[in-house]
């Protein structure tokens, strides 16, 4: 019943136990969690999926675990929503909002990959786990370690928003703040990765807790009826989001639970932080690393793990990639908002940003079924738009005061 097989190093091939590593001692490429997809193929079905549970381990025979879950078991299956009047506003006529706002239990994406990164970390016998976050896996990581009884510690760039800071210590973890940007911090967590046998989410179990991205790609296809989209905005930090939303839906495609895959990935960055994007729109298939400055904080890293993939898996699929400002993200929250009652953070204007953008440039055309992944929820940064929301109307407790202000009709 081994449907995970090996890990695979994604440049040379050479096959690893699924072990906590997470580079080839070969290349130094990084690896990959491999499948037996003739095994799962044999037992898995869309009837299956259906009746499996309301998580996201409805697919656990396509995520790297050996048994049942054991942390983070109310995971993912988040709303898609039809968005018809965001829709009409950009000239789509079939547009859907995948809202990871709402996710159980710290309102982001990263529920999903914490999930299977702490299940697997049980499995492998880890008792402390740690990561280096831009803010929503740390409070993930805080939040799921507390409910599983496991030693944490999170460590964070020393400027992000007050309620990424707080959604840590709720949990009392230990939260270590680094004077620094997230690169300084992801630099100095491998280092204590290879001292400590505690489990990084990110760093030496991030072959596993990559993999639960997929999940994202996975629900998009069964909630839109058993097919894929015909086109996707991403946001992207490390990038690894991005390619594994194409891997799960080439997965589907393999399996037979959906027809054959045309959909174009594309990536969305902030302006401030755009190494990715930036080397797309210059042709290149590598990036430079950059120093980050944007409001965009959660997708705030400079030297991005996974941009060499993302730019591969974008031309692969024929998608492409663009940025916005950091006005532009503020502009894509309040429209996201305003047309679909849905408060997403920072991450999500960039989402919504570039997704105009590629509207208004023909990319993504009227009749494209499209989904727009929306991986934050609003609240935790409420910094970037409280200038821009005006304040509230206030009055007097009177009926006079009211009707004045208002300077409505007197009623009937
Ligand atoms: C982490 C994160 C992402 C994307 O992360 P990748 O490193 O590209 O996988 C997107 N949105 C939000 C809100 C995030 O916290």
């Amino acid at each position: 019943m081994a449907k995970m097989k090996s890990l695979a190093c994604r440049e040379c091939g050479k096959e690893y136990p699924t072990k906590d590593i997470h580079v080839c001692e070969l290349c130094f490429g990084p690896l990959e969690v491999k499948y037996d997809y003739d095994e799962i193929k044999a037992s898995i079905s869309r009837e299956k999926i259906e009746a499996g549970p309301k998580s996201l381990w409805r697919y656990i025979d396509l995520l790297p675990v050996e048994g049942q879950p054991t942390v983070g078991k109310y995971a993912g299956l988040t709303p898609l929503v039809r968005a018809h009047n965001l829709g009409a506003y950009l000239g789509i006529d079939e547009l859907y909002i995948k809202n990871d706002c709402v996710n159980h239990p710290t309102l982001s994406f990263k529920d999903r990959v914490v999930a299977i990164a702490l299940t697997r970390a049980r499995e492998l016998g880890f008792e402390t786990v740690a990561c280096a976050s831009t803010g929503n896996l740390a409070n993930s990581v805080a939040a799921h370690a507390s409910s599983a009884g496991m030693k944490c510690y999170v460590f964070i760039p020393g400027d992000l928003e007050a309620a990424k800071v707080l959604g840590n210590l709720i949990y009392r973890p230990n939260v270590i703040e680094i004077e620094g940007t997230y690169d300084d911090v992801n630099r100095l967590c491998s280092e204590i990765a290879g001292e400590r046998r505690w489990a990084f989410v990110n760093i030496n179990v991030r072959p596993y807790y990559a993999e639960g991205s997929k999940t994202l790609a996975f629900e998009t296809a069964e909630q839109l009826g058993w097919r894929a989209p015909d086109q996707v905005v991403v946001p992207m930090a490390s990038g690894s989001l991005l390619t594994k939303i194409w891997k799960g839906l080439k997965e589907f495609e393999k399996l037979g639970l959906i027809d054959q895959v045309t959909t174009k990935v594309n990536g969305a960055q902030a302006e401030g932080c755009s190494p990715i994007a930036t080397a797309y729109k210059n042709g290149r298939d590598f990036f430079k690393p950059v120093k980050p400055d944007t409001i965009a904080k959660s997708l705030a890293i400079g030297n991005p793990a996974d941009g060499y993939y993302a730019l591969k898996t974008v031309a692969e699929s024929h998608g492409a990639m663009d940025s916005v400002t950091d006005d532009e993200v503020v502009e894509g929250i309040k429209l996201l908002a305003q047309t679909e009652g849905i408060f997403a953070e920072t991450a999500g204007g960039v989402t919504i940003g570039v997704l105009r953008k590629l509207a208004k440039q023909g990319l993504i055309k009227k009749h494209d079924v499209t989904v727009a992944y929306i991986t934050g929820n609003g609240l935790k940064t409420q910094e970037a738009v409280i200038d821009s929301v005006g304040r509230p109307i206030r009055i007097q407790p009177s009926l006079s005061h009211f009707t004045k202000k208002f300077e409505l009709e007197e009623p009937a």
